[in-house]
């Protein structure tokens, strides 16, 4: 469910937030709706890359067979094509992986602040291709959750590697964290990605964790982009007990914030 709360955001103000915590209430009618609607757009998906690599591969076998510039460029295009393919399929079986384990909680120690980090490091080609500056604003000392460390890699990739293909060219992205307590009380260690691109305006923010939900899908697929991004980190959020918070002002950039119970703080009864 998506409860629009009145949270004082990084902005200074209460405006455009949305605070995306995750009880399931969905009856079984929708879920089998949404089930048919996933296999229908994951369907589509592959099949506009797929087309494009007959495509190709026809004008190859025919008109362009001795034209050595044209084969070439075409070469170029299908291995691109090839890799949205493959990385496209790499998403949806993390996806559903996330999914089937929704009700096992990650019982492993880790200190969220090194994964940060190695996103960050892992990252830093893509910025410097973005003429963007990722500034990191993190504790020295450690940060214990119960956690799964390879999904919160994924987690913090899609959440930096959006702030980095969304925010404003020649800008900055920030990573910071905060411990602060959750809106039942509870000790609650937050992680913020913040850009300073051209923002999510109200309407699209309750939509943008559903599967293949884009703004634009254009410029999403211009950015490499599968459009299954933030329903990993939602559906990873939720193995860990943690909570998204979506904050923007169009124009002016967007921050997502990840919120996780310190590990002393995960034996609290479930809510
Ligand atoms: P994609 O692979 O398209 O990036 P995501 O699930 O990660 O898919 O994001 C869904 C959509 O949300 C994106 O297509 C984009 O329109 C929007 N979006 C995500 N992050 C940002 C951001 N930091 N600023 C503006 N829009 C964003």
């Amino acid at each position: 469910i998506v409860t629009p709360v009145p949270v004082p955001t990084a902005f200074g103000g209460v405006d455009h937030c949305m605070l995306l915590t995750f009880h399931d209430q969905t009856p079984l009618r929708r879920v089998e709706e949404m089930r048919a609607d996933f296999v229908a757009n994951a369907s589509h998906e592959l099949r506009t890359p797929l087309a494009a690599l007959s495509g190709f591969i026809d004008t190859l076998q025919g008109p362009a067979r001795d034209d050595a510039g044209a084969r070439d460029r075409f070469l170029g295009i299908m291995h691109a094509q090839a890799t949205r393919m493959a990385r496209l399929i790499d998403d949806l079986l993390s996806l559903s992986r996330v999914e089937l384990s929704a009700h096992v909680r990650p019982d492993a120690l880790v200190d969220l602040i090194p994964i940060v980090r190695q996103v960050v490091d892992g990252l830093e080609p893509l910025a410097a291709e973005r003429q963007v500056r990722i500034e990191v604003e993190l504790p020295q000392t450690p940060v214990m959750i119960c956690g799964d460390r390879e999904e919160l890699l994924r987690l913090f990739e899609n959440l930096i590697e959006n702030a980095l293909k969304y925010g404003a060219s020649g800008s900055r992205v920030v990573v910071s964290s905060m411990m602060d307590v959750s809106l039942d009380g509870a000790p609650e260690f937050r992680v913020a990605v913040r850009d300073f691109g051209r923002g999510i305006a109200p309407e699209h923010l309750p939509r943008l964790t559903e599967r293949f939900y884009r703004i634009d899908a254009g410029d999403s697929r211009a950015q490499g982009g599968t459009g299954l991004g933030l329903s990993l980190v939602k559906h990873i959020l939720n193995r860990h007990r943690g909570r998204l918070l979506i904050e923007s002002v169009p124009g002016h950039g967007a921050t997502f914030t990840a919120g996780f119970p310190p590990a002393q703080a995960v034996s609290r009864p479930e809510v």
